[in-house]
């Protein structure tokens, strides 16, 4: 079916999938979400592949300011957990735990999501046209992909700066108490 919600599934591996990958169908019509979005006038632009696309092309435009960014000496400590000396950027593009996605995201509110399922850990950068992702600007993102980055290297290698949870998802104070902390740390050692 396609709609607003209820379109992702929660798969083992840990990975928000949508139908819209799969080619779905309204009542039996056989129609692809794509041709079904088309209809509702949302056109070829909000397609999924479409969107994983320009998700995958703003992710690599917040890649190429990491160099930078990490050249601070406070933003790489935060990375000093890594073993054997691994770099961060090395750990983000190479390492065999880490696996990147670009796929919308159940809440739109949402940047990216990072889940560790049996010691690799899986990158989700929202691509639903509404979500945060797509409306941010680079240097916004390059905040985003440091944040998920810490989580990754905390669910792989069990390291972790002073003060970081990885229990900042969801509504609740405490969760949203550490999300605050966690926005603390990176801003302030590496933008
Ligand atoms: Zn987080």
């Amino acid at each position: 079916m396609c709609g607003e919600s209820a379109n992702w599934m929660y798969t083992n591996s840990g990975i928000y999938n949508s139908p819209f990958d799969q080619g779905c169908s309204i009542d039996g019509m056989g129609a692809s979400c794509a041709e079904v979005l088309g209809l509702l006038g949302f056109g070829a632009a909000y397609s999924p592949a479409v969107m994983r696309q320009k998700a995958a092309d703003m992710y690599s435009a917040s890649r190429d300011l990491l160099p930078d960014i990490l050249s601070r000496p406070s933003c790489a400590a935060l990375f000093s957990g890594l073993p054997g000396g691994e770099s961060a950027l090395n750990f983000l593009d190479s390492d065999s735990h880490l696996r990147l996605s670009w796929d919308p995201e159940h809440d739109a509110s949402l940047w990216a999501t990072t889940t560790d399922y049996n010691g690799t850990a899986f990158i989700n950068f929202n691509s639903d046209p509404d979500g945060s992702f797509i409306n941010d600007t680079a240097l916004g993102n390059a905040d985003t992909i440091v944040h998920e980055m810490l989580h990754a290297i905390s669910f792989v290698y069990n390291v972790r700066p002073a003060g970081w949870s990885d229990n900042d998802g969801g509504d609740d104070p405490a969760a949203r108490a550490a999300q605050v902390m966690n926005q603390q740390i990176v801003k302030s050692a590496c933008f």
